[in-house]
């Protein structure tokens, strides 16, 4: 039996009302428990800042595509290698390389340091799920989950032409347990799979993919009713059209109005919140966001802020990437992934000089600030898109200090800022509890992880302590000590234990009755056989549904 007792710490535990509440946190056997014998073994936090282990809603950190990422920048392991850590629990430590890519080992070890402690890579195609597991499985440390990619893949917009709107469910619901997957994930609905036909971009939700039938809102719907159909612990995770586009907002808010009433994930909002139109001047329209979140409590978000420098832009959305390789020149990959989805790779560099990457910078802070309850707008840099997580905690002290950002302000590109919130003064300033929210209990409460994110009895004992510092950035960076599931993985700020993270997953019912009709697609089209697609297993139990 394990205990420890951490004594002395401010604890800032939103989920639970607590706000600098000074007490003992008491663990035991990887959880947190209302007391312990008073000779557990302690750890003095007096002075300290104690939060949950922080939780990534949405990166890239072991999809095929983040495997492919790492083949297309050789540059960037020679300039960032990662020595070994010195561990002292008998695991095996691993060199690696950093970067904006980070190799398995790496993300781990880096994650832990910034005191996160789980991460859900945000889009994998299913057929790539085994590798997915493979690169989890080499990810210490942190818990790992991902969502799948379904909002261009053949089967399902069959049915969606065919009107077979259950077995498009149970469809989803077969391809979740298949994989081993946590939640439902649309990239450009339609309009990967109008890419791969060499059309560049859907213009409107109500735009033919092919099939007259088939449109991005009925894409959207569907798989929205499936995933709330399904009590899925997370909603469908939805990047919408038009990414990265001027205008887009009309877009991304039409979006929004298809699943009105219904729960649901807008991702790397920042990205569709865009006003003006192609050739004119772009503008912030996060004001616009910020209306249709305040009026609507079903919708959920995370911001996908754009920090400056280095960056590899990398999603299934390949015809933002070719814009992007197009405009910057940079070298690139597009695939597709055959009856599925697509990938789209550029590495790309945010220059505080460049006026768009000026007008995202300010567009992701203003989404944070305006936004009437972190509890549904969480924070992502869409990592490794608007930067690395090692970012994160710059961002934070950008959200908690209005001076230093104000100043940060000054020295960007002026160019498409005129009449922005942020341009006209936001003196905001995040406190303790709201980045606990922002970082912790906010994605936790959305991905309905129940025993994370907080610090109440029966958690996870996944716990972060920060040293008080007036450097904010530095602060956060350099956590004292990180606990996962009770295990103490940094001490004195150095990583010395790298235990296994648990897979985060679901296995919704479905009619077994579907399955005949799946295999017949999969015997005609399919490069793998029904027989062997499902991933065998995967390790540990999954998360429970409501
Ligand atoms: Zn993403």
């Amino acid at each position: 039996m394990s205990m420890l007792r951490i004594t002395g710490g401010a604890i800032h535990d939103p989920a639970n009302g607590e706000d600098g509440v000074v007490r003992d946190l008491c663990i035991q056997d990887g959880r947190i428990v209302a007391s312990l014998p008073s000779d557990a073994p302690r750890l003095d936090a007096a002075g300290m800042v104690i939060m949950a282990g922080g939780i990534d809603i949405h990166a890239h950190v072991a999809a095929s595509s983040t495997t492919m990422a790492r083949r297309l920048l050789p540059e960037e392991h020679a300039a960032d290698p990662q020595a070994a850590p010195a561990l002292d629990d008998g695991t095996i430590p691993r060199s690696g390389t950093g970067g904006t890519v980070p190799s398995t080992f790496t993300t781990g070890y880096r994650y832990a340091g910034l005191g996160y402690t789980t991460v859900f890579d945000a889009a994998v195609a299913a057929v790539a799920a085994r590798g997915t597991h493979a690169q989890f499985d080499d990810t210490p440390i942190v818990d790992g989950g991902f969502f799948v990619l379904m909002g261009n893949d053949e089967y399902l917009l069959r049915q969606i032409a065919a009107g077979e709107t259950e077995r498009a469910r149970e469809y989803a619901a077969w391809l979740l347990a298949s994989t081993g997957g946590y939640a439902i994930k649309i990239v450009n609905p339609g309009g990967v799979e109008l890419w791969k036909r060499n059309v560049r971009q859907v213009r409107t939700i109500d735009d033919a993919v092919g099939d007259p039938r088939i449109t991005p809102r009925k894409v959207l719907e569907t798989l929205t009713a499936a995933a709330n159909a399904l009590k899925l612990p997370h909603p469908v995770h939805i990047h919408c059209n038009n990414l990265g586009l001027p205008g887009n907002i009309a877009t991304t808010l039409d979006s929004m109005r298809a699943v009105a009433g219904h729960r649901a994930h807008f991702t790397h909002l920042q990205y569709h919140s865009y006003g003006g139109e192609p050739g004119k001047p772009w503008q912030s329209a996060a004001r616009q966001i910020i209306e249709y979140f305040a009026a609507h409590p079903e919708v959920t978000g995370d911001v996908g802020q754009v920090m400056f420098g280095p960056a590899t832009t990398l999603t299934a959305d390949g015809a933002v990437e070719y814009m992007l390789h197009a405009s910057s020149g940079r070298k690139w990959v597009n695939s597709d992934i055959e009856l599925e989805t697509g990938c789209g790779i550029v590495p790309y560099v945010y220059k505080d000089t460049a006026a768009v990457a000026a007008l995202q910078w300010v567009v992701g802070l203003e989404l944070f600030l305006l936004s009437p309850d972190p509890w549904r707008l969480v924070l992502s840099t869409d990592h490794p898109n608007g930067g690395s997580f090692r970012s994160y905690p710059d961002l934070i002290h950008l959200l908690m200090d209005r001076t230093y950002r104000d100043a940060r302000l000054k020295t960007i590109n002026q160019k498409y800022l005129a009449g922005s919130a942020l341009a006209d003064g936001i003196a905001r300033e995040y406190t303790l509890n709201e980045i606990a929210i922002v970082t912790r209990a906010g994605p936790a409460r959305q991905l309905g992880l129940v025993t994370k994110g907080h610090l109440g009895v029966g958690a996870d004992a996944d716990v972060t302590i920060y040293a008080r510092e007036a450097d904010l950035s530095h602060m956060f960076a350099t956590p004292r000590y990180v606990l996962k599931a009770g295990l103490v993985v940094v001490e004195e700020g150095q990583l010395r234990r790298a235990p296994a993270g648990r897979r985060l997953f679901v296995r919704p019912g479905h009619d077994p009755a579907v399955e005949r009709d799946i295999k017949a697609f999969f015997d005609r089209y399919g490069t793998i056989s029904f027989e062997n697609y499902p991933v065998a297993r995967v390790a540990g139990t999954p998360v429970a549904l409501p």
